[in-house]
């Protein structure tokens, strides 16, 4: 079998909780390939020890030896601590990952009846937008007050490649569909894109992401004639996520709306603990729980390990190893529709360990 190097950045808080948990499934996969795993340092307490958040090393490494790499969660203070910037922003930069791919889906237990069902597959512009943390202030001389700006980057470059992301991979998601027995798809429409704007009030920013992504189907219309297009401005968006949110397949959006709504979905599958995402470049790729590093449950082994573990599996999905991907999404799924072991996120009076160790049982 061929060996996959990975890098393994716990970093902060619970991140170093999770990512061993999903190390663990990653190691006992019975199929697929053989991994070997370099532990990188990045993160918060890092910087706290060392004066640097992202050492040199830990992206020469990345970029140099290894073929995909998974992220656990960084401390970012809420201040501003001199020197000090979020290691994952620059990650997603100096690799390029220009994509970030998190798929929210409910699973149907006898615990959570009255539980909203989705299958939605959100993909998040991940390197400008107001990410690209261009920011001054000033005094305005009329009023003595302070004033902050904020610029904001869209560029027809980033919306064209993640809008094509999107569309293909809501071909990628039907093909995978269409695999299953017709009772089991939840999807029984048409894949379908919805673009997130807000384009009626930001003309030329949105405006462009609009155009943009509406002109990569208009482009490539025979690629992609099987893939209907919607939009939807984000805050009826919101709304309408929360009211009905079995109406959206793949969901693209800019990279701070793309956030947001994220969050959003993540209350309707029940915890923001089982929520995976993958950062997608072209030559890279790093799978990353979408929840951050928890400080008010870190350090207690209660943190649920089911967004890292998926995680894990889409990184797999994206290196091309499908079948294994598959494999560990349904261990996952296994455990939390049985609702017997789970983390109290979910309601229950399990540990990490635990839910870990009744997923490789599943395997
Ligand atoms: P958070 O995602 O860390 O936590 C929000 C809430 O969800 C908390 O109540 C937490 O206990 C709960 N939660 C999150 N993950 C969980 C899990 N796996 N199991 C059980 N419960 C879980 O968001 P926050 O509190 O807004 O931020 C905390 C820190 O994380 C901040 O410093 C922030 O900058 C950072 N953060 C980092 C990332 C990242 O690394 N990509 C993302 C978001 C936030
Ligand atoms: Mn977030």
């Amino acid at each position: 079998a061929k060996t996959l190097k990975i890098g393994l950045l716990p970093a902060d808080g619970i991140g170093r909780e999770v990512i061993p948990a999903a190390q663990r499934v990653l190691e006992s996969l019975s199929s697929g390939p053989k991994f070997e795993f370099v532990h990188l340092d990045a993160g918060f307490e890092h910087f706290q020890k060392t004066g640097t958040a992202l050492p040199q090393e830990t992206i020469d490494h990345l970029k140099n030896e290894c073929n995909g790499a998974l992220f656990g969660a960084v401390s970012s203070p809420s201040h501003k601590v001199a020197g000090y910037s979020s290691p994952i922003v620059a990650l997603r930069k100096h690799l390029d990952l220009y994509a970030n791919v998190r798929p929210v889906s409910s699973v149907k237990s006898a615990s959570t009846p009255n539980q909203k069902e989705l299958d939605m597959l959100i993909i998040r512009e991940n390197t400008e937008c107001l990410y690209i943390k261009s920011e001054r202030q000033e005094v305005d001389p009329k009023t003595g007050l302070k004033v902050a700006w904020a610029d904001r980057k869209i560029s027809e470059y980033a919306s064209k490649r993640v809008g094509a992301m999107a569309f293909n991979m809501a071909l990628t998601r039907e093909s995978l569909r269409q695999q299953k027995p017709e009772s089991e798809r939840f999807w029984k429409h048409k894949p379908r894109v919805t673009i997130v704007h807000k384009s009626n009030v930001l003309s030329v920013t949105d405006g462009l992401w609009r155009e943009t992504v509406r002109g990569v189907k208009e482009q490539n219309a025979e690629k992609y004639a099987g893939v209907d297009m919607e939009e939807q401005l984000v805050d009826s968006m919101v709304y309408r996520m929360f009211r009905e949110p079995e109406a959206f397949d793949v969901v693209v959006a800019p990279n701070l709306y793309g956030d947001i709504i994220s969050d959003g979905a993540a209350a309707l599958v029940g915890s923001l603990g089982v929520v995976p995402s993958a950062n997608v470049g072209d030559n890279f790729v790093m799978g990353e729980p979408v929840h951050g590093s928890a400080p008010d449950i870190a350090g207690k082994n209660i943190a649920n390990p089911v967004a890292a573990i998926r995680s894990a599996a889409l990184l797999l999905e994206h290196l091309g190893y499908t079948k294994e991907a598959l494999q560990v999404y349904g261990a996952v799924d296994k455990v939390l529709s049985e609702a017997t072991i789970l983390t109290p996120d979910l309601g229950g009076k399990s540990t990490t360990s635990e839910v870990t160790e009744a997923v490789l049982k599943n395997l």
